[in-house]
């Protein structure tokens, strides 16, 4: 079962072009962004019916990278209310604290991205899954050749990967 997938990626003018994607319906073609209203032609990969992702919407590469969708603004929030409540429980808050941002990191949603266009899908099904960052394909796709540690692209892109080791 999966949802709607919600695509948003960034403009150089700041501001944010964002859509959404229906199981099995093809993307809009063209989106516009909402704050320079500059258009930009979609190229999407592939995307079974089942709504996983096996190559990027935008621009159709199929390397791409999960992360967990965890605000860095809500992990320090947590962190700065419990540094007040500190003195008061004996310093057990920022126990506390820890706890709940590793359960949050846990239970946040992943977020799946694209190394070339870095466009970000949320929603997409589980399977296929992308490994998280490996700094080696970023180099690769920006230097190309001249990459230091150019290791080839993978047979079929970064569907079921495994985790990068460095
Ligand atoms: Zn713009
Ligand atoms: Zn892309």
């Amino acid at each position: 079962m999966s949802g709607d997938l919600r695509l948003r990626l960034g403009c150089p003018c700041g501001g944010r072009l964002e859509w959404t994607q229906a199981p099995g319906e093809p993307g809009p073609g063209r989106v516009a962004c909402g704050g320079c209203g500059e258009e930009r032609t979609l190229e999407p990969g592939r995307r079974d019916e089942e709504g996983g992702l096996w190559a990027c919407q935008v621009c159709g590469h199929p390397e791409l990278y999960s992360r967990k969708d965890f605000p860095a603004a809500l992990g320090l929030g947590i962190v700065g209310v419990a540094a007040v409540a500190a003195p008061s429980t004996a310093y057990l808050s920022l126990v506390g604290a820890t706890l709940v941002d590793g359960l949050l990191y846990l239970f946040m949603p992943e977020v799946v991205a694209c190394y070339v266009c870095g466009v970000e899908h949320r929603g997409a099904a589980k399977e296929p899954r992308h490994p998280r960052f490996d700094r080696e394909i970023a180099e690769r796709l920006k230097y190309g050749r001249r990459a230091v540690m150019g290791r080839p692209m993978r047979e079929g892109g970064t569907a079921n990967a495994p985790d990068p080791e460095h």
